[in-house]
């Protein structure tokens, strides 16, 4: 079993109500990886940076067991930039600036020893380049999951339209899912994105949890209300990669199992936004893991 992942590997620039970071480690498929590597030892990494991407921070994927031969290191370009402001409620913020750099050009290239991937994660990014990988792919993967943000919908919607027709869970936030489907309803909106493609949507609402749509039925996680939120940056891909590697962990892509599945996305999602970047997703263990999916367990139950 593996999962094959594509994504942003980035520099971020975050500033929240509790501090500022300068260039930090980010981008969607570093979270991803980061969070799935406690669920799967096989995960396969396909992204691009440039030259000025510390090698060190490479190694800590490859620490967690993330193969890398499938990203490109440009010479003499820049990585993926990205710096984002959350407002006071945690829950929105704004880009104040995207600089593609050396993503203006990419052509991801499948490696032959990833095609063999039966889960797939196509982490935010440009969806011509999603699509290019999923064209890529010789044998279609038991479960494809596609993420995606605005950025890319007031970009590139046609492209987005395109890539989505080939996948089978899509996860966007609320605001993303009434600008793809025109709806202001969450349900008439999931409805209609069900037509486009996927055929199991998950909606993110921040620190109001995650709805799980498919054509007839709904289910809702709770985000785990914290004491201490730093920087929300990240949570959502870490959601995706907990809920893609608890899939392919347990090698059950039921909806019985997705529903399992979202409480151990949320449990990773929880974890990222305690820290600034990527530092808690590299600081917990399995036990952290286990202990947190319990006191979700309790936050949801009750007798009647
Ligand atoms: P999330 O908070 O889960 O939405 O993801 C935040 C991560 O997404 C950051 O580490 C950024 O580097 C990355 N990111 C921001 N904008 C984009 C974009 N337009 N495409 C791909 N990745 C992005």
């Amino acid at each position: 079993m593996s999962i094959l992942v594509v994504g942003t590997v980035a520099f971020d620039a975050i500033e929240t109500p509790f501090g500022k970071t300068d260039k930090i480690i980010g981008g969607a498929a570093t979270y991803i990886c980061l969070s799935s590597s406690f669920f799967s030892n096989k995960i396969n990494l396909v992204s691009v940076v440039g030259e000025d991407f510390p090698k060190t921070a490479i190694q800590l994927l490859k620490n967690k067991k993330v193969n890398t031969k499938g990203l490109q290191i440009k010479k003499g370009e820049k990585t993926f930039f990205w710096s984002g402001k959350y407002h006071n409620n945690m829950n929105n913020r704004d880009t104040i600036e995207t600089q593609l750099n050396v993503l203006e050009t990419f052509e991801p290239i499948v490696p032959a020893e990833f095609q063999e991937a039966e889960f797939l994660m196509l982490g935010n990014l440009m969806p011509s380049v999603q699509k290019k990988v999923l064209d890529q792919i010789t044998k279609r993967p038991k479960l494809i999951v596609l993420d995606t943000m605005n950025f890319w919908m007031d970009l590139f919607m046609e492209d987005l339209k395109r890539a989505l027709k080939d996948v089978d869970v899509l996860t966007i936030n609320d605001e993303e899912a009434r600008q793809l489907s025109e709806e202001y309803s969450l349900v008439k909106a999931a409805k209609k994105i069900l037509t486009m493609g996927p055929k199991y949507l998950i909606i993110k609402k921040g620190e109001h949890g995650a709805l799980l749509f498919n054509k007839s039925e709904v289910f809702f996680v709770p985000a785990l209300p914290l004491e201490e939120v730093f920087d929300p940056t990240g949570a959502g891909d870490s959601f995706a990669g907990g809920f893609i590697g608890y899939l392919e962990q347990t090698n059950d892509i039921s909806f019985e199992n997705m529903k399992r599945a979202i409480y151990f996305g949320s449990v990773m999602a929880s974890f990222c936004v305690e820290k600034f970047g990527t530092e808690k997703l590299t600081n917990i263990t399995q036990k952290d893991i286990d202990k947190r999916l319990q006191e979700f367990i309790k936050l949801v139950k009750i007798e009647y």
